[in-house]
């Protein structure tokens, strides 16, 4: 794999607009999106993306990098090109999306996160996609666009498959990453089970719109939370919405355990 060498023969696009972009993946067929190229290059060096046609490098098209706030909508917006680094250090993400900030700062390495975007963290869709956790957590909606049409779609429902498997369509770019601003009282904590940071996910869980010291005072709170939805756990690809009483009753020690302890200030508790 550690070779410079692609076992695929292709040619390279570079469009100078979104507009051109978009007509290419209308006309062509076996086009590949380059972003970052961190999963897309490993891919093509391991031969698992050989029916690739056409490299098409989003990267240089001008405009798709922003990461803005919408104040009207109160939603934060992340480009298609805007690199994990550039994510992890705004100022707004970490202040209030900090669930986020801290789960792309456990990705990779410094060198791959300067490469690395997020719209190809999620259409690479692996089930242990480290930027997908907190961006569901925070009730993300992506914007596909293509020449037909723009149609969005919660990114909960983006994955329909463990093998990276996923809703876009072949003439379909990632567009926009959109995340409301969070709920007050309502907080968000990562935690990546992993042996070593830069390593993938072994398991991730989110919470979401819990009362948290209710369910500090009340056990019981917690695994009905657990229970009814308002705490999911993400185990690689399968969004669990009911579980087991053996796995409500892991996670749910792990939750009080791992995260609430040191992650308090994130939780931002009522
Ligand atoms: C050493 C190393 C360590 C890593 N560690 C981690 C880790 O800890 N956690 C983790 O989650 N990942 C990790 N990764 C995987 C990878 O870095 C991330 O998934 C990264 O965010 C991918 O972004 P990219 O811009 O490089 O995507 P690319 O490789 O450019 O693209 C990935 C896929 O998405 C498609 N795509 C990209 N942009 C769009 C778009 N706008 N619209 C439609 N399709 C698009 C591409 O066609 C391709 O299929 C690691 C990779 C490496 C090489």
């Amino acid at each position: 794999m550690n070779t410079r060498i692609l076992a695929v023969d292709y040619e390279y696009l570079a469009p100078a607009t979104l507009k051109e972009a978009l007509s290419v993946l209308g006309e062509k067929e076996g086009v590949k999106i380059l972003a970052g190229g961190t999963d897309l290059i490993t891919m093509l060096k391991t031969g698992s993306d050989a029916n690739m046609k056409y490299m098409l490098d989003v990267k240089r098209v001008p405009g798709l990098d922003y990461i803005r706030y919408d104040d009207g909508e109160k939603t934060l917006h992340i480009g298609p090109t805007a690199t994990l680094s550039q994510i992890e250090k705004n100022d707004l993400v970490k202040e209030k999306y900090e669930a986020l900030s801290e789960a792309i700062s456990l990705m990779a390495s410094v060198s791959v996160r300067n490469m690395a975007t997020m719209a190809g963290n999620i259409c690479n869709a692996s089930p242990v996609a480290d930027s997908v956790v907190p961006a569901i957590c925070y009730g993300a909606v992506l914007t596909l666009a293509s020449s037909r049409a723009e149609r969005t779609i919660p990114l909960h429902e983006f994955f329909t498959g463990p093998l990276g498997l996923n809703a876009r369509a072949a003439d379909e770019m990632l567009t926009d990453i959109a995340l409301p601003l969070p709920k007050p009282n309502t907080g968000a904590a990562f935690f990546k089970k992993a042996r070593v940071k830069s390593d993938i996910a072994k398991n991730a869980n989110r919470m979401r719109d819990i009362p948290i010291q209710k369910a500090l005072i009340r056990f019981k709170t917690l695994l009905t939370a657990i229970w009814n939805g308002s705490i999911e756990c993400i185990i690689p690809s399968i969004i669990i919405k009911k579980i087991n009483a053996y796995a409500l009753k892991n996670i749910a020690a792990f939750i009080l355990g791992k995260i609430i302890p040191s992650h308090w200030y994130a939780l931002r508790a009522i």
